[in-house]
Parts: C-alpha cells; structure tokens; sequence
C-alpha cells in the first residue's frame, strides 16, 4: 500500500474525466443501419419508421447499446492521441482523467484492461438526437490484488443529455489500471514503451510461458485436438451446422447436441491485424494475428508464421499447421501455401488493370494491418 499514491488517486474523484462531447452528428439512420448490420439485430423498431410507430414510439429509434456511439471523436482524433502516448507526450487538451491515468502509470501500473459497462437508459434515442456527454471521475479503489497483478479499479460516470439538456442515459465504466505480470520476474520489468523494445526476457531470465486459455467442458475438445495435431471444428448433431468459436448451443437450431470433425486445415486470409504494442514477452513482433476462413466455411483467429507483415494480403491462402510452446500448450498456426500475392501479381501485369479487385483488397489489407 502506498498512502501517498492513494491520496493522491483520492483527489481527482469527483472530478471532470474529460471536456464535454458533445456528438458530431444527430442520431441518423445510416449510423444505425451500419450498426443493426454489425450487430445482427434486426429489430424492425430500429430501421422501420411504420413498425416503430405500430409498437409506440415517435418513429424509428436508435438501438440503445449505440449509446458511446454518438460521442465517438473519429479515428483521427483517437490516433493523435495514441501516439502521443506512445511517444510519451502530453498533449495540450490533458484532462483530469489523462493526468489520472499517467499518475498511475509513473507508479509502475501500465497496464488497462476494462472489466465492467453498466448503461442505465432513460428513453430511447430517436432520429435527430443531439446528443452530449459529461464524464467525471466517480471511484477509485485501494491497491487490490487481482489474477492479471495489483491494480487500481477506477470508475467513470457518463452523464448523455440531449440537444434539450435533459438526462437521456448514463453509463458506468469500469477498468483496471494494474502492473502487468505481477507473477512472473521477467515480465514486471519488460520495457513496454522503450524506444527499442525488445519483447523477449534477457538470456539468463526464462521466457515466460504463452497465456494459457482458458479450457471450459465447451472448448476443451479443440485444445486437445490441438495437441493430437487435429484441427477440430464443433458440428450441430441435430442440423449439421458447422461453429466456431465453441459454444454450448447450436445458433441454427438451439440444439445442444454436438460432436467435432476435423478440418482439412486449408483455409484463406480473411482479415488481419499485425500487432506491435503492447509487446507481451511471450510473443514475437510484429506478431500477424489473422483470422483464417477455412474451407469448411467457419473462421478462426490464429498466428500467421514464417510469413512477413508486409507479404500476407487478404484471401491469401493458407494452410494449418501445429506449433508446440510448451509441454501443455500446442496451437494451430497457419502458413502460406506459396501462392504469390496481388502485389506480386500485379507488379508483373503488363497493365494496372489486370491486377483486379483481389489487388486493391490485398493492398488495403496490409496498410490496415500496419495501422
Ligand atoms: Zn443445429
């Protein structure tokens, strides 16, 4: 326990989190169309302005979960302040809750995770909802122990009034700002923002072990096929259907009935994502996180190896392989089966033209991916 650290965390609740934010853009339909999509929540109430009447609202309202939606400042702004961070630079607008969250990070707790989002709504939102939010600095709990290390809860209180200034909701979120890897020694002091960061434990420090998942009677089946060299893929006895990733009730039709077959382990790049930070020191970086189609037609994320950021485009294809980390742990991984990708493809096209919509896909892919 640190009594200053504490006093210190004590003074800013009660206290602003952040500016007002106020929304870029009225509740809109298109918004809530992408959203209804992402979502997979059909409800008519939210895109049909007739059946929102028929079940007495004023006319379409917004799916209430879209909440942090509205407020949300862009990509850009959010960049600008991630690499400001990464570079360890203040940036003018610092706010009570940024100034918060750097206190706790000179005291070694660099680490956030978010662990609850309570929203409690008021009325729905409807199309043309000017929408605003205040945050302030609601709770900061004593150093606990926790099984990611020890770690400071803190909790913010959203207030979201509308264009009128009355309540429509508010929101409670929780994270935890903790020291990461409080249980093994070489991970405490891993340099997770030097300007040369080595992911890796020094020689004479044992690398810590890769995170073990965490096994249910649901998913223990695919570890352990992993282990026998088998990619295994959950099927619906009752319908066939095929899921991933394992769950107890088949989507189609509800049955709890299942067994597994076992994949080919052919499968495509449907999306990636190259990680950089936060660098893990059970991990190689950049570390290709792709999530693979198999040809049986479920998904799945895993490691992309042997294989260069900058070579791995969208549908490339791939095959399965199977990576041993330790006695416990072996993992499907994926590798290239050799064919050349849309950049090499188009580089020896006689015209731009031939190198097609695969090549504009592939190129987006991996500048996304470096993102
Ligand atoms: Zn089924």
């Amino acid at each position: 326990m640190n009594g200053d650290l504490d006093e210190k965390l004590q003074s800013f609740v009660g206290q602003a989190a952040g500016g007002p934010n106020r929304a870029p853009d009225p509740v809109n339909l298109p918004m809530i169309r992408h959203w209804v999509e992402a979502m997979d929540d059909f409800n008519p109430v939210y895109v049909d302005d007739e059946a929102a009447r028929r079940f007495g609202f004023p006319g379409i309202v917004a799916p209430p979960t879209m909440l942090q939606a509205w407020i949300m400042r862009g990509l850009r702004a959010s960049n600008e302040v991630e690499v400001a961070r990464a570079e360890g630079r203040r940036l003018d607008t610092y706010s009570p809750m940024e100034n918060l969250m750097a206190l706790l990070d000179e005291a070694g707790f660099t680490s956030v995770v978010a662990t609850n989002c309570d929203q409690h709504y008021e009325r729905p939102l409807v199309l043309g909802d000017v929408i605003s939010a205040t945050s302030t600095i609601a709770e900061i709990s004593p150093e606990k122990q926790t099984a990611l290390g020890q770690g400071h809860f803190m909790t913010t209180r959203l207030d979201y009034h509308d264009q009128h200034g009355e309540l429509v909701a508010t929101m409670r979120f929780r994270i935890l700002k903790f020291k990461p890897g409080a249980k093994g020694p070489a991970v405490t002091d891993a340099p997770l923002r030097s300007e040369t960061p080595d992911p890796r434990a020094p020689d004479d420090v044992p690398r810590p072990k890769r995170p073990r998942p965490a096994l249910t009677q649901d998913n223990r089946f695919f570890f352990e096929g992993a282990r026998e060299g088998r990619l295994l893929i959950q099927r619906c006895t009752s319908c066939g259907t095929l899921r991933h990733p394992p769950r107890p009730a088949c989507a189609n039709c509800r049955s709890f009935d299942w067994d597994t077959v076992t994949a080919s382990g052919r499968g495509t790049v449907f999306s990636y994502v190259v990680n950089h930070y936060p660098q893990v020191p059970a991990f190689d970086y950049p570390l290709v996180v792709a999530l693979v189609e198999l040809e049986e037609g479920t998904r799945l994320v895993a490691n992309l190896s042997d294989v260069e950021p900058a070579d791995v485009w969208i549908g490339m294809p791939v095959v399965a392989a199977f990576e041993v980390f330790d006695d416990e742990l072996t993992l499907p991984v994926f590798h290239s089966d050799g064919t050349a990708g849309p950049a090499a493809t188009a580089a020896t096209a006689a015209t731009a033209a031939t190198s097609g919509t695969a090549g504009s896909t592939g190129t987006a892919g991996t500048a996304a991916g470096r993102g």
